[in-house]
């Protein structure tokens, strides 16, 4: 099948590296002003700068994000931004707001323009629509179905970016306005506190104060909130109908999770039209279910009948235990960062990059060392260790414990 690209979110210059080595093509990322995550972890100009550098010498491409939209008093900040990024050598800007391309024009910013999924594109006519106006991708909405992406490839020929895999919005392609309402903070600022997945009572006027339960399941209700979507078992489809490009949500979620799941996309991508893709799959849907996630749901674009939300409301089977900090080679002893504690004698799985073959394995940990050098019984998080395991670890590697683990 055609080559695809997956684009991988980076929501810090730590999990923009991870999502290079885990085979992303192209990451997107956010500075400090103007665009839609302004809880996550932002890049300083200077981060902008290291990541760009960074991905330029691995040849993975750079999507900036300048998708807010603009209100009439932030247009001279939003110009003095872009005169500040103008020449860092983006591959690509991501835009929502016409009034931000204008901008971007004016103040001679030249790369791609990618029309962000905020658009709602979801016809051949309005693709033609953004083309005249300079956009060389189109991220559709979620809601556009497998037929829809297959006609306005063939009557454009655009290119066309997909989401694969992540978080969905009950509102239209993100357009809500219940976090500002409830909240204060505007999603379309890019600052949704998630009032979708809050938990809700009834209340009846005449007793205020009594507040009635809503039982969806035995944890409550998230009567808002959907489920994630995650199309690995339609990949196929969805290049065959000519998507160019599958985006990865999650700016805000772990490294752990934007390196796992950029590389199944990327490895099922490789594959995706062999026998081996078939065989595969298993180990994509496995290792997609150890990354914390809502149930999943691979319909979105076509039935509205699944958004229904039964069962558990959260899915966590592993924890992110760290990642390897130096070196490549292969030895026992490394250096690791972590990100949730690490107990001696635990049994961790490493997982690797896959190109040519799966070299995930699972590792028990014979020692652990601080960074004086002193014996511990356990790795704190946020620390930065020596773990000595029981066989040798190979290249970039990450660290996971299983929560229900009986090995
Ligand atoms: S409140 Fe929920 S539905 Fe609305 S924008 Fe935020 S995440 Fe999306």
């Amino acid at each position: 099948m055609k080559s695809v690209e997956i684009v991988s979110p980076a929501g810090n210059l730590e999990k923009l590296k991870f999502a290079v080595k885990f085979g992303a093509d192209n990451v997107y990322f956010g500075g400090n002003e103007f665009n839609l995550r302004v809880q996550a972890d932002n890049f300083t100009t200077e981060e902008i700068k290291e990541g760009i550098a960074y991905c330029k010498e691995r040849g993975v491409k750079t999507t900036f994000l300048l998708n807010s939209y603009l209100h009439e008093g932030d247009l001279p900040s939003a110009s003095r931004y872009i005169q500040k990024i103008a020449d860092f050598g983006f591959d690509a800007v991501m835009v929502s707001d016409p009034g931000m391309m204008i901008l971007l024009k004016e103040n001679g910013l030249k790369c791609e323009f990618h029309l962000s999924t905020q658009m709602n594109v979801l016809n051949h006519l309005s693709v033609k629509f953004w083309m005249e106006a300079g956009f060389h991708r189109i991220v559709l909405a979620r809601e556009a179905s497998v037929d829809e992406i297959r006609k306005i490839k063939e009557y454009t020929g655009a290119e066309i970016e997909v989401f694969a895999h992540g978080a969905l919005c009950i509102a239209y392609s993100g357009r809500c306005l219940l976090s500002r309402y409830l909240s204060g903070r505007d999603a379309n600022q890019g600052d949704c506190a998630q009032p979708c997945r809050w938990r809700y009572s009834l209340i009846e006027e005449k007793r205020p104060g009594s507040y009635l339960d809503i039982i969806e399941h035995a944890r409550g209700t998230e009567i808002l909130s959907s489920k994630d979507l995650c199309i690995i078992d339609r990949l196929e489809e969805y290049i065959d109908a000519g998507v160019d490009a599958f985006k990865i949500e999650g700016r805000m979620k772990s490294l752990y999770h934007c390196a796992n799941t950029t590389r199944i996309y990327k490895y099922a991508s490789k594959i995706a039209g062999t026998d081996e893709f078939q065989k595969m799959l298993p180990f994509f849907i496995e290792e997609l279910d150890l990354i914390s996630h809502r149930p999943y749901t691979n319909d979105l674009f076509n039935e509205f009948g699944n958004l229904g939300f039964t069962g558990v409301p959260y899915i966590k089977k592993v924890l992110f235990s760290g990642y390897r900090l130096e070196g490549d080679e292969s030895a026992k002893e490394i250096k690791l960062k972590t990100f949730n504690p690490i107990y001696r004698e635990d049994l961790l799985d490493g997982i690797f990059p896959i190109r040519d073959s799966i070299l995930d394995s699972s590792y028990r940990v014979v020692n652990i060392r601080d960074e004086s050098g002193n014996l511990i019984d356990m790795a704190r998080p946020g620390s930065i260790c020596v773990i000595e395991f029981d066989k040798p670890v190979y290249g970039d590697a990450i660290f996971r414990k299983r929560l229900d683990d009986k090995r």
